[in-house]
């Protein structure tokens, strides 16, 4: 298998994808993707990028060997550090990315929405960068439990408009944003993940992928060799497909991935989409979704709002369909116990998504001496006050 063949149809990961959207938004979506393969390849656009990446951002990120972490755990485990990134998780790749499309497209304003408020902060930030007018949608619940990233996003200039439909998370957010899309089609949507309808989860996978390039050129430095593992946590699959994506075509890696399991893996309090979803259309993609019994889709529940969302990248779920890599739920309850402990010793404090990866690393390398880097996607200042 190689990573040509994921993409053999347009849009497509093996049979999940696509573009399940109105007419005149295929229209723009498809430009959208003309104006990608255009620019990504292109000098000036990569140099900028690059550029920006380094001086703005801060990459490339450090992977840290977390000695403390290891000697506990029984394994080696390094962490790549995408919590240092300007704005404090992964989230800046690829808003930055997007961003540079959204000004060579003359876009004069760039919406977005947002879960646990780190890629609103993100998008925020880039478009005071841009000087492009910004809205960020957001959950009314995700909005209370992370203040403080509204308040980051105001100061940043955007407005930030709330959703209170369902329950008031991830999905609703998404669908008062792709409701106004629908409306002002001049608008450039920012998305967050590597969901929704194509081509964004091929250019958000594009743009995160640097994550992973870095990890391998770094681990080959420090200690010789390519990791046995890479473990990321899993919301709409960004930070992990960014990680694995250079170690997709390299067999001796394993991968792995922590979705939200939530309270407990039950219908309904759960964000555990590849352990108990069903496929379907969801969101302009056919992937998998948490559904009831009539399959309809379930508000999902999490610890971690940026986790707790019933969908899945399309990627992802061909990903498992084919066992490249393995996915596992970790409860909220486990998320909580690893945020502590590498809060504790290694002085990192973890957002509590990032929380979900460590766990399944302790869990999976316990006394196993197995070379793994957990991909460490957003710091948790956001968190402290709750947790
Ligand atoms: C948004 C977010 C996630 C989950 O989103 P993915 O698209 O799955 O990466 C994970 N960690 C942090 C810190 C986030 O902000």
């Amino acid at each position: 298998m190689n990573t040509a063949t994921l993409e053999k149809k347009v849009g497509y990961f093996g049979n999940y994808g696509g573009q399940f959207v109105p007419e005149h938004l295929a229209v723009k979506l498809n430009h959208l993707y003309e104006v990608f393969l255009s620019y990504k390849d292109e000098p000036e656009f990569k140099a900028e990028f690059a550029n920006l990446l380094k001086t703005f951002v801060g990459r490339p990120s450090p992977l840290y060997k977390a000695e403390n972490l290891s000697k506990l755990v029984g394994s080696t485990i390094y962490l790549k550090r995408e919590d240092l990134n300007h704005t404090g998780s992964h989230k800046i790749n690829n808003t930055l990315g997007q961003i540079l499309l959204a000004k060579r497209m003359g876009a004069t304003e760039i919406i977005a929405e947002t879960g646990a408020g780190q890629h609103g902060v993100a998008t925020a930030t880039v478009a005071a960068l841009m000087g492009i007018k910004c809205k960020v949608f957001m959950g009314k619940v995700d909005s209370e439990r992370q203040k403080m990233n509204v308040e980051r996003m105001i100061t940043l200039g955007a407005e930030v408009i709330t959703a209170t439909d369902g329950r008031a998370t991830l999905k609703d957010a998404v669908d008062a944003a792709l409701t106004y899309y629908v409306h002002n089609p001049n608008s450039f949507y920012l998305l967050g993940s590597a969901v929704g309808p194509h081509p964004y989860p091929t250019i958000v996978r594009y743009f995160q992928s640097v994550i992973s390039e870095e990890i391998k050129k770094q681990i080959q430095e420090i200690e010789g060799r390519q990791p046995d593992a890479v473990v990321a946590c899993i919301g709409g699959g960004s930070n992990s497909i960014g990680a694995f994506a250079h170690f997709i075509d390299d067999p001796k890696v394993k991968l792995y991935a922590a979705e939200a399991a939530g309270e407990k893996l039950e219908i309904g309090k759960t964000a555990a989409t590849l352990t108990l979803g069903k496929p379907g259309v969801f969101q302009g993609a056919y992937s998998l979704c948490l559904v009831d019994e009539n399959g309809e889709p379930v508000p999902s529940a999490s610890i971690a709002a940026g986790l707790d969302y019933p969908g899945i990248g399309p990627e992802h779920a061909h990903l498992k369909e084919i066992n490249r890599v393995a996915y596992h739920p970790i409860t909220d309850d486990e998320a909580v116990d690893a945020y502590k402990l590498l809060s504790r010793t290694e002085g990192i404090i973890p957002a509590i998504e990032s929380s979900h990866a460590v766990a399944l690393a302790q869990k999976l390398f316990k006394d196993k001496n197995a070379l793994v880097v957990i991909n460490l996607s957003g710091r948790g200042d956001k968190d402290v006050s709750r947790l």
